[in-house]
């Protein structure tokens, strides 16, 4: 028992026999406790903080239905191989990208899994890079990871998962010859391998085949999927044979500005803004981790919210009619759907 405890015990209770204890208690630790009501809500200001709550909650309601979350990124762990099936035709979205790091509450690691696209070819300065490191030139395709993962928020199985393939400089030309060569990109297998921590965390492509769309559809394809709770109840959440297909871009990554990363991030606030005196003498900000983002960033390969099954359980009936579509090597994602890049603190 603590003396704050004994003292209010004494307040509640005068005349108890807790008084004697409390008083002793009271003499060397504690003041007294006084009254205090100034820092809660009553009456009409009450009634006020009350609106304020409920339109509050509302608008968190609103945008929690209307956030579009990107797909999960793929990588491997340093031993790790997986089979990737490229749904994109070419190499259609490249962007200057910034990934920074956020110190996860449990583990108490830094995670660099928080992504901004950088504003630095559209605007005259990027906060981050005057800051912090500058961005690197990133390709984007969509892939079908065909490892199995069992959610470990609802013990789901999802026999493969839409990815996103974040590839940097030295490994993209690999993909631009690939596409050259084949015409398209779209069906090819690759057989992604990662031998050591300092190998590119996507692991290095080896082409095992390709195959047509008949194929996909066959192997990958489903039916729409409509939530059934959560914001987004009754909607469409995922349409039909999405799986086959690559993201959309240009909904799934929103235009960066200074303006907006200014405001997202509030120790950038004065960095490169007009008239700063910040614009010439950016304040050295710690490395990576020293960027938090107040709320959870749009770039960021947040989990589904309660309800919404951002990948929905796939019917794979491809495996047993014969799409011809057979991983080299098996295995699960061990990490759980969304476990995000937890135990891998590698920037890269
Ligand atoms: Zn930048």
């Amino acid at each position: 028992m603590n003396d704050q405890t004994q003292v209010r015990q004494r307040t509640r209770a005068p005349g108890g026999g807790i008084q004697t204890v409390a008083t002793q208690t009271q003499q060397t630790t504690a003041a007294p406790r006084q009254r205090d009501t100034s820092w809660g809500y009553a009456g009409d200001q009450g009634e006020q903080a009350m609106q304020r709550e409920i339109q509050r909650q509302e608008k968190l309601r609103e945008e929690a239905a209307n956030r579009v979350y990107q797909p999960w990124r793929f990588y491997l762990k340093a031993g790790e191989a997986a089979d990737l099936i490229v749904l994109d035709e070419g190499c259609n979205w490249s962007i200057y990208e910034h990934q920074l790091g956020r110190v996860d509450a449990q583990s108490g690691k830094t995670i660099y899994d928080v992504y901004e696209p950088c504003p630095k070819e559209l605007e005259p300065v990027c906060p981050i890079c005057v800051s912090d490191k500058e961005s690197a030139y990133v390709l984007f395709l969509t892939v079908i990871d065909m490892r199995q993962v069992t959610s470990q928020r609802n013990g789901k199985v999802y026999p493969f998962t839409k990815k996103l393939l974040a590839i940097k400089g030295r490994d993209q030309p690999f993909f631009y010859r690939q596409w050259k060569q084949r015409g398209t990109l779209r069906g090819l297998h690759l057989l992604m391998t990662r031998d050591t921590k300092n190998d590119s965390r996507i692991g290095k492509p080896e082409v095992v085949a390709q195959y047509d769309d008949a194929q996909i559809l066959q192997e990958f394809g489903g039916p729409a999927v409509v939530a059934q709770q959560g914001p987004r109840q009754g909607q469409v959440i995922k349409q039909e044979n999405e799986d086959c297909y690559p993201a959309d871009y240009g909904m799934i990554f929103t235009r960066p500005s200074a303006e907006a990363i200014r405001k997202k991030y509030p120790h950038l606030a004065g960095v490169g803004a007009m008239g700063s005196a910040a614009t010439n003498a950016a304040p050295a900000t710690a490395q990576a981790p020293g960027i938090q983002p107040q709320a959870q960033p749009q770039g960021t390969d947040a989990p589904p919210a309660a309800g919404i099954q951002a990948q929905a359980p796939a019917q794979n009936a491809g495996a047993q009619a014969g799409s011809g579509i057979q991983p080299r090597v098996s295995g699960n994602v061990d990490n759980g759907a969304g476990g995000g890049d937890l135990d891998d603190d590698i920037p890269f």
